[in-house]
């Protein structure tokens, strides 16, 4: 008698223990989630989204944990304990400190063109090669010409020059080609008490997911809290991508359940939870492999509409591969045709010497530059400044 009671209570107890552990573990990211050990890697080998053979059926529903378990105290927990969140840097003064990767990567550019306008003599030859160097960094047809007129007339009104006149004339003339009266500064505080909500569309594999990423951590780093939306509903992997990068910095990580979930559903629930945690800022990721450019309005235009249905949106970032030129351009202006893009965000500097298109993306679209991505690392995203990027071209 006594041996089956102690059985029922073994089997009760190792029941209600498994139970226990079934209950806790799709819920409280942020207590049992963050909790457990995680490789963390967040560059090189982050899943691509069109690397399909990556999919995998790892979703875990994050709807907003119930606040009890988002509190859960480190001692009440159950295994290790959660890697410290890390403390990103601040935004203010990134481009100063990433310079050093612009300056590399662009000296094609800049040092072609004061070598030519060092020359002695300035023929139309000459003229015509500073235009080619125009061209090729990805200034654009029309600017490539424009500059070309405008220093032309400068040097026939200054007639000589010397090393640091020459660069002046040139740095002026670049800087007024960059410099837009729109305002690059990212609306980013609460209003009305409610969230600033940025919503990051572009093609597939430009480093929106990235961005979103990099974005959450500055916005952390300059003491805002975030909510990221994994409106990129096409594989799981996607939002994995996401919540890793959320995890690192403690930004609450909305996405579905379920692989093909609708990414208007999850942009709302995103946006809600915001509302509801009071945050500062709600980054909405998006999927950018839509094949036409209905499919494109159809579901970018409902995600926006959706999340309006709770409050603005307040940023609409484009998200553009700055090694891709003019192909990319091409991809950026359908992008641009179906949403109100209210900023560029210029991935990939750090890889290419052509960042002429940050001449070009402007004037083509006429939406300010306010962001630029300059290598893979968790802190090189940072804010544009037009001064810095023109002396880094120049090798100053
Ligand atoms: P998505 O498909 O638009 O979400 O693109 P992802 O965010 O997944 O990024 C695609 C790839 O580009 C990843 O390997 C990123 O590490 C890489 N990437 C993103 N931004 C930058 C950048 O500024 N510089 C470099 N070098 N790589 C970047
Ligand atoms: P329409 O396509 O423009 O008519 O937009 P709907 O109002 O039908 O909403 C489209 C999708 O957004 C729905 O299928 C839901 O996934 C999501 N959605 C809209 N309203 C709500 C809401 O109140 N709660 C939630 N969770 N999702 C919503
Ligand atoms: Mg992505």
């Amino acid at each position: 008698m006594t041996v089956y009671i102690i059985l029922i209570v073994v089997v009760a107890v190792v029941l209600l223990g498994i139970g226990g552990t079934m209950l806790l573990r799709p819920r409280g990211m942020h207590g049992v989630r963050r909790g457990r050990a995680r490789e963390l890697d967040l560059t090189g080998s982050m899943p691509r989204l069109d690397d399909t053979s990556a999919a995998a059926g790892t979703a875990t529903a994050t709807a907003p944990a119930p606040p009890e378990q988002r509190q859960a105290r480190p001692e009440q927990r159950q295994g290790p304990p959660p890697p410290a969140l890390e403390k990103p840097p601040p935004s203010a003064g990134r481009m100063i400190r990433l310079r050093a990767r612009l300056a590399r990567s662009q000296s094609g550019f800049g040092s072609a063109l004061l070598a030519l306008l060092s020359r002695d003599r300035l023929d139309d030859d000459t003229w015509d090669e500073l235009e080619e160097v125009l061209i090729t960094a990805d200034v654009g047809v029309t600017p490539a010409r424009q500059i070309t007129s405008d220093l032309r007339t400068k040097v026939k009104v200054e007639g000589t020059r010397t090393a640091d006149e020459v660069r002046e004339m040139l740095r002026a003339e670049l800087l007024a080609q960059v410099e837009t009266p729109a305002s690059r500064a990212l609306r980013t505080q609460r209003h009305e008490g409610r969230p600033a909500v940025i919503l990051v569309v572009g093609v597939n594999g430009t480093g929106k997911t990235t961005t979103c990423g990099k974005l959450a951590r500055s916005l952390v780093g300059d003491g805002q809290t975030v909510v990221l939306g994994a409106a990129d509903t096409f594989r799981a992997a996607a939002a994995d991508q996401l919540q890793t990068w959320g995890e690192r910095v403690g930004a609450h990580v909305v996405r579905s359940d379920k692989d093909q979930a609708d990414p208007a559903s999850v942009a709302f629930d995103a946006v809600s939870t915001g509302i509801e945690q009071e945050a500062d800022v709600v980054l909405v990721d998006t999927a950018g492999r839509l094949h036409t450019k209905n499919d494109l309005m159809d579901e970018l235009g409902k995600v926006k509409r959706v999340i309006e249905k709770r409050t603005a949106v307040d940023e609409v970032l484009l998200v553009l591969d700055a090694t891709t030129g003019q192909n990319g351009l091409r991809q950026a202006r359908v992008f641009a045709e179906v949403v109100d893009v209210t900023g560029i965000v210029l991935t990939k500097l750090d890889g290419t010497a052509k960042g002429g298109i940050v001449i070009a993306v402007q004037r083509e679209l006429g939406v300010p530059v306010k962001l630029v991505g300059l290598g893979e690392g968790p802190d090189d995203l940072a804010p544009f400044d037009p001064a810095t990027f023109i002396d880094a071209i120049l090798g100053g």
